[in-house]
């Protein structure tokens, strides 16, 4: 069997072309151009560069982007000031700080500080605790994205066993929670799990997101499987990888996602999907609000 090669950069353009209708719409009929603002602390090349293109594509698709920028010396205190006065800023629908963050900040702190209505990342506590009674704003981006990805390639997941390798806050996590949501049956392995290959091998669908190069090798993969590729690994040529052995499981797998090209430019596509998401949200808050107000003046008389 040789996978299909699922064209990531494809479907996160399609993703993109609906939300510069979207931004255009609410633009024409309301008079709104959604907003992010984001936070950059430090200068961690690859943040740089992961922010530089996040507003490249706010700007493609016509949301108004905000960058703000500080030293790795800063006090935390003036970053938390920035979010409190940006969660009150009517023209920033959604806010996100780049990660990591210098070790000097409390990240949990910083992450709860980002109004839930605004937390485009999905990593506020509400938004996360959503994710296990239901009721999420925001789903966060990577596994909204794989989520994306799977229901474009018309891969049911009702039923189905699915293994996530990785379990950090950000990645594994929310996947494994969103895919119990779509009632999989979801096993998620991590650092100290006892011989990986056991598990993988059952996966119908696999979700590796470890940051490992060639974790996955082809015996670890039952035939037909499908294979999701999140990791990011620069190898010492230069090379960008992930976490599977693309050549081998591509042999074995049904689906395949490449690196680069596969969840990667999705990320940053659900991240304008949620940020639209955000502003058309306030909007029709303040429309059921004004909608409501005369009632109530009505009931004060
Ligand atoms: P992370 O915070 O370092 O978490 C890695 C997870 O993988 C942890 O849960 C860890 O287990 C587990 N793990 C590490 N080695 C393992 C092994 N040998 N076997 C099984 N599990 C293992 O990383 P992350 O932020 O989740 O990111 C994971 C990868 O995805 C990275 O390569 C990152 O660059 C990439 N990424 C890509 C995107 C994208 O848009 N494509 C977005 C975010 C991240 P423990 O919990 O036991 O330590």
């Amino acid at each position: 069997m040789t996978a299909k090669i699922i064209d990531g950069i494809a479907v996160a353009a399609e993703i993109r072309a609906e939300c510069r209708a979207e931004v255009e719409r609410i633009r024409l009929q309301h008079d709104i151009v959604p907003g992010l603002a984001v936070i950059l602390v430090g200068s961690n090349p690859a943040s740089q560069v992961y922010v530089r293109n996040k507003m490249r594509a706010c700007e493609n698709v016509g949301i108004r982007s905000f960058r703000f920028d500080y030293p790795a010396s800063v006090d935390p205190e003036s970053v938390i000031d920035k979010i409190e006065q940006l969660n009150e800023d009517p023209e920033v629908h959604g806010i996100l700080v780049q990660l990591p963050l210098p070790p000097t900040f409390d990240l949990a702190r910083i992450l709860h500080t980002i109004s839930a209505d605004k937390d485009v990342d999905g990593f506020h506590l509400y938004n996360v605790g959503g994710l296990v009674v239901g009721g999420t704003v925001f789903p966060p981006c990577t596994p909204y994205g794989v989520l994306r990805l799977l229901q474009h390639e018309g891969i049911q997941l009702e039923g189905k066993n699915v293994v996530v390798v990785g379990a950090s806050n950000i990645v594994g996590k929310p996947m494994a929670l969103m895919l119990m949501q779509q009632e999989a049956t979801v096993c998620i392995c991590h650092a100290k799990t006892r011989d990986l290959a056991q598990f993988t091998i059952l996966a119908d669908v696999l979700v590796v997101a470890a940051g490992h190069p060639n974790l996955i090798l082809p015996q670890m993969v039952r035939t037909g499987a499908v294979v999701i590729d999140v990791g990011i690994n620069r190898l010492s040529n230069g090379k960008l990888v992930g976490d599977v052995d693309f050549v081998g499981v591509a042999q074995k797998a049904s689906h395949i996602t490449p690196v680069p090209g596969g969840v990667g430019p999705m990320t940053v596509s659900m991240l304008l999907v949620n940020t639209v998401a955000a502003c058309e949200r306030v909007r029709q808050q303040l429309l059921r609000h004004n909608s409501k107000s005369p009632q109530l003046e009505t009931v004060a008389e």
